[in-house]
């Protein structure tokens, strides 16, 4: 029994970081990071059915980045450029026409966003994208960027909360109270009635 799809062809479905290094296990584990997974893949079967865009980001750092403990950023050294850790969880479900966006490249300064150099505002514009679906990881940290640069860029921003996990959960919850009130929707529930 398929559900009525709750995208449409004119959203955008953003998966954030979803990579090894970020989940269990990882260089910078989110906690229950996996857990995104079966949330997102059930919004890229609706997002399929309805011919919805798909996009996937990585961060995508090289050797020696400066978010990096070893020059004195705030991280571990995590997705670096080509290691396993860098790669997209196996088990995500991304199609074959899916968008995937690269971040973090340059070597002296951090990009938390998707959005973020990526020129993903101008290919959601050309594409004719009004509404941008976001989850993945981490909800205060990359996911919060992203959904705040959305909505900066004049996308109605949807946040997928069953789709994201927060490395702090105090600041995750700080997070969702901070895109709500700058105009995302919060989505509670997986959008999808056969589940
Ligand atoms: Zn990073």
């Amino acid at each position: 029994m398929a559900a009525t799809p709750k995208l449409r062809p004119e959203d955008a479905l953003l998966m954030v970081d979803v990579q090894r290094d970020f989940l269990p296990g990882g260089a910078l584990a989110v906690p229950d990071g996996d857990r995104v997974v079966d949330a997102l893949n059930a919004w890229v079967d609706d997002a399929v059915r309805s011919k919805a865009l798909v996009v996937a980001s990585q961060d995508w750092h090289p050797k020696d980045h400066v978010s990096f403990t070893g020059r004195g950023g705030p991280w571990p050294e995590h997705c670096v450029q080509g290691t396993p850790g860098a790669g997209l969880h196996p088990a995500l479900s991304v199609p074959l026409d899916a968008v995937l966006v690269r971040k973090g490249m340059d070597v002296d300064r951090d990009a938390y966003s998707a959005f973020d150099g990526t020129g993903l505002a101008a290919l959601f514009k050309d594409r004719g994208v009004r509404r941008v679906f976001v989850g993945g990881l981490a909800q205060d940290v990359c996911v919060r960027a992203t959904v705040l640069d959305a909505l900066r860029a004049g996308f109605e921003t949807h946040l997928l909360v069953e789709a994201t996990r927060a490395v702090d959960p105090s600041q995750g919850a700080r997070a969702l109270e901070e895109m709500q009130a700058s105009g995302a929707v919060l989505e509670n529930d997986r959008g999808l009635g056969a589940r």
